[in-house]
């Protein structure tokens, strides 16, 4: 079965609920969220009552819940220990998204590295590691590292340099990956030669790591180290190339979450662009149709 979704909104007043909304909305059968803005780390407390009425709405709608998401927002960096106190602070944050994902049961948390910021590859690994130590286990969710374009000093634009920090990380069973296929594009890796690269996956860190997949499209070229997202089959990755990762039968299991940019920054291309992966065919028409239907 597919398990196609799209990142919502979590809004204060309506949580899980309106997240779920949303994912509906968009004909869509898992999600991923941020519990509050993804650029700030101010959090509202969980309501039970909207978690419960969300769980019911999912069983009306046979959600498998087991395949929702939540994002860590970006500002965590546990790459960088120069300042004590910051990185402590981000170690304490992401132990509170924890707390968050399982009151709302949650299991899995794609976590972005980090950036060294001029500390170097390797201090910023063992200073994942350790910061990932420090929590890991606490709760019963996983955290799983993304893949990134390597803008800046972002650490986890290469398999090798996942692999190093799940290397490091005492509790295996709650540590895995996220693939985004921009970011693996902008890193350098061909979405094209798709086999091959689970392959080399597959030796270094192992299938079973892969807890979800972004799908996007990409608006650089291949190794650019850029990360901006395009819409399904507008970039420079494809529709085909894309498709055939969506429907890729060793990741069946794996939810697959869009993140590509609203349309002239206003209309949600969600419902759209499931529509034309379910279909499996290419509308050339797709952003018109949204910017005139919406
Ligand atoms: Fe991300
Ligand atoms: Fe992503
Ligand atoms: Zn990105």
């Amino acid at each position: 079965m597919l398990y196609i979704g799209s990142h919502v909104g979590f809004k204060k007043d309506s949580q899980l609920l309106g997240s779920l909304q949303e994912a509906l909305s968009y004909g869509a059968n898992t999600f991923m969220f941020y519990t509050g803005a993804p650029q700030n780390t101010s959090r509202y407390p969980i309501l039970d009552g909207l978690t419960l009425e969300a769980m019911t709405l999912m069983k009306e709608h046979g959600f498998d819940y087991s395949k929702v998401v939540v994002h860590a927002p970006y500002i965590i960096n546990l790459a960088n220990d120069k300042d004590p106190d910051k990185f402590m602070f981000s170690v304490r944050f992401l132990q509170e998204e924890l707390e968050r994902c399982e009151l709302l049961g949650i299991r899995q948390l794609v976590l972005h590295p980090g950036s060294h910021v001029g500390l170097g590859i390797d201090t910023a690994i063992s200073n994942i590691a350790k910061g990932l130590n420090m929590i890991l286990g606490t709760h019963p969710v996983t955290v799983l590292l993304e893949t990134m374009a390597g803008k800046g000093t972002e650490v986890g634009s290469t398999l090798e340099e996942l692999k190093r920090i799940i290397d490091l990380v005492d509790d295996k069973e709650h540590i895995g990956v996220c693939l985004d296929t921009c970011h693996l594009n902008d890193a350098g890796y061909d979405m094209k030669e798709f086999d091959s690269f689970l392959e080399k996956f597959d030796q270094l860190i192992g299938i079973d790591k892969i807890g979800c997949v972004h799908v996007n499209d990409s608006k650089n070229v291949l190794g650019a180290h850029k990360d901006r997202h395009e819409n399904i089959g507008f970039g420079t990755i494809g529709f085909d190339t894309l498709l055939s990762i969506i429907y890729h039968e060793k990741l069946e299991e794996v939810p697959k979450i869009l993140e590509t940019p609203y349309v002239d920054k206003d209309y949600p291309p969600y419902r759209y662009e499931i529509e034309m992966i379910r279909n499996k065919k290419f509308d050339s028409n797709l952003l018109d149709r949204i910017r005139n239907q919406s």
